[in-house]
């Protein structure tokens, strides 16, 4: 199984991860609320425990980390939020 590229940005908003430098300072068009911030920091992303990485989990869509095989971890450190 092969891993999964690291995702580049994500919405402020809903946090969905977004791969791709095209999307950084764009509306996010999942909520439509938050825009896009770039996460290139080597510390921005943790590889998902629960797949490892792959984004997929018993043949399913991993629902860690949505499938994306990263878990962003540059908020968690800001607010102490949990994932
Ligand atoms: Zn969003
Ligand atoms: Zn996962």
């Amino acid at each position: 199984m092969q891993k999964k590229q690291k995702p580049e940005a994500m919405c402020t908003f809903c946090k969905k991860p977004f791969g791709g430098i095209d999307y950084i300072n764009h509306r996010c068009g999942k909520c439509e609320k938050g825009s896009i911030r770039s996460m290139l920091r080597p510390d921005d992303w943790t590889e998902c425990n629960s797949c490892g990485g792959t984004g997929t989990s018993n043949k399913k869509k991993c629902l860690t980390c949505d499938g994306w095989g990263w878990l962003n971890i540059r908020n968690k450190k800001i607010s102490g939020d949990k994932v």
